[in-house]
């Protein structure tokens, strides 16, 4: 029997764990500390986006131009695609195509494998959190060490992400002190003695730490903000330079991008990179903005591999309704105006993307398969807080509104529902003036059994159970509307 290979990098978590957002949420709302740390982050973020938004002048038509530029993007996918990976090829950069997250990893892999390494160091990305890259190359033997502050705290803390831009927003500096004193020793260099839990310690510990691997690692993986087509130019915006290190040190550089990342011109990009720092950290611009369009000799990566990855792009695409949420330029707006989301957190939605983007965007790109994503678009109170700060213009509660029919509509086909069942019979009874004065006829007979006697929670009804948890059923009437018309106003008495 051969032993199980001892893992190379901290064990995660595991979304599979987690059950359908109904049944995770109060669980997450009972957790005071989280509530707290959520509430002050997020209204911290929310303030400093409202003061720089404000000072562009254009801001609205800013985000109008965005939608557009996006949904131009979606219109003629095809030709970015085409021109991007001809612009690319031409610039030295060697483009591969992933339909999924299988085909992505096993790319990855593949490279290490050919460059004969058994560690990479990585840029935050969303899209390597969505098809679980690390997890995979761990599979293979190969480390895959997170360089982001927030994301190493994650990794380090056998953690799952719970915010797009802040993945341990979930975390306060007592438990980052914690988890750097017991971890930071057992995959490179340990945390000084003693260290407390002050921020500006907690991060030159983490300096020093991934300074040994940058210095080490051979190719590095990232994911990419924008591909602008017509010059073949990737984009990756950053805020700690952990991403220049990654991107100027490594020999190899492999970058996983979702086809709707394009651009189609440098003058478009320029309309993104006013409002993504401003609509996610509430900054004017980025720290950091890397851009690279293939190799320089002697400078930088000198092995470029861009990844166009699909995985279930393509079919959000061709629903015209759904389709606007593949604009996101996941700044995390969304998520920090977000009620639901600023309760519950993000490992509730049980999907790398929570909050609301993760509501539309998770059950999309996943399918209705799985109960959890079919939960999601009913992760929302509708509010419409999301329309109004999204940068893109996203009209979520249309989505939601749209996404809910459609997990109707799939769980119909499968099991005909109550609800169904119910709305059948109401069809019967209108149909038909005698249909009706047979419900109303037993009706009476009901009403004067129970003698106007309220009925209280009607708990053995099993059908309704759930509707009447929070409700309590009317006294059944002992005469209906005709038989009181005709007693009180057709000669009746008044
Ligand atoms: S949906 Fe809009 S607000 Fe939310 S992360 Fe994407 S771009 Fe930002």
């Amino acid at each position: 029997m051969t032993a199980t290979p001892t893992r190379r990098t901290p064990e995660p978590g595991s979304w599979l764990g987690i059950p359908a957002f109904p049944k995770a949420a109060p669980g997450e709302l009972a957790n005071e500390t989280q509530r707290r740390n959520l509430r002050h982050a997020t209204t911290t973020i929310r303030a400093k986006r409202v003061v720089r938004a404000s000072e562009v002048p254009n801001w609205e038509e800013l985000r109008t131009a965005g939608a557009q530029i996006k949904d131009r993007v979606g219109r003629h996918l095809d030709e970015y695609l085409v021109q991007a990976e001809e612009a690319m090829t031409k610039a030295g950069i060697t483009v591969h195509w992933a339909r999924d997250a299988a085909d992505a990893n096993q790319i990855v892999a593949e490279i290490a494998k050919a460059k004969g390494v058994d560690e990479v160091v990585k840029i935050k990305s969303m899209v390597t959190q969505e098809i679980d890259l690390n997890e995979a190359l761990e599979a293979e033997g190969i480390a895959a060490w997170e360089t982001d502050l927030a994301e190493l705290i994650v990794q380090l803390g056998h953690d799952l992400p719970s915010h797009i831009l802040v993945p341990a927003i979930h975390r306060n500096r007592d438990e980052v002190q914690d988890i750097f004193t017991r971890e930071m020793g057992l995959y490179g260099t340990p945390a000084p003695e003693g260290i407390s839990n002050n921020p500006e310690e907690l991060a030159a510990a983490a300096r020093v730490h991934l300074r040994e691997k940058f210095l080490r690692a051979k190719m590095a993986v990232s994911g990419g903000n924008f591909i602008v087509a017509e010059t073949g130019t990737l984009v990756i915006v950053e805020s700690e330079g952990n991403g220049r290190m990654c991107l100027t040190l490594p020999e190899t550089l492999v970058s996983v991008v979702g086809i709707e990342k394009l651009v189609p011109t440098l003058e478009d990009l320029e309309v993104f990179l006013k409002l993504l720092p401003r609509s996610s950290t509430g900054e004017r611009m980025n720290p950091y903005t890397s851009m690279w369009t293939g190799v320089t000799e002697g400078d930088g990566p000198q092995d470029l591999h861009v990844i166009l990855l699909d995985n279930g792009r393509s079919n959000v695409l061709s629903d015209p309704e759904g389709r606007a949420a593949l604009r996101c330029i996941r700044c995390s707006a969304c998520l920090n105006i977000c009620p639901v989301y600023e309760r519950v957190g993000g490992h509730a939605y049980g999907n790398p993307y929570p909050g609301p983007i993760g509501a539309i965007l998770g059950p999309q790109l996943r399918g209705m398969e799985d109960e959890r994503d079919r939960a999601l678009p009913f992760a929302s109170s509708l509010c419409g807080a999301c329309n109004e700060v999204c940068p893109v213009r996203i009209p979520f509660t249309d989505i939601l509104v749209h996404l809910r029919h459609k997990v109707v509509e799939y769980k119909t086909a499968k099991h005909p529902t109550v609800e169904q069942g119910i709305m059948k019979g109401a069809g019967w009874v209108m149909a038909d003036g005698s249909h009706l004065a047979t419900v109303q006829a037993g009706e009476r007979i009901g009403g004067r059994v129970f003698r106007g006697k309220w009925l209280g929670p009607m708990g053995p009804i099993p059908i309704a159970k759930e509707w009447l948890k929070g409700r309590d059923l009317e006294p059944l009437p002992t005469q209906n509307f005709r038989q009181w018309w005709k007693k009180n106003r057709e000669g009746g008495q008044r």
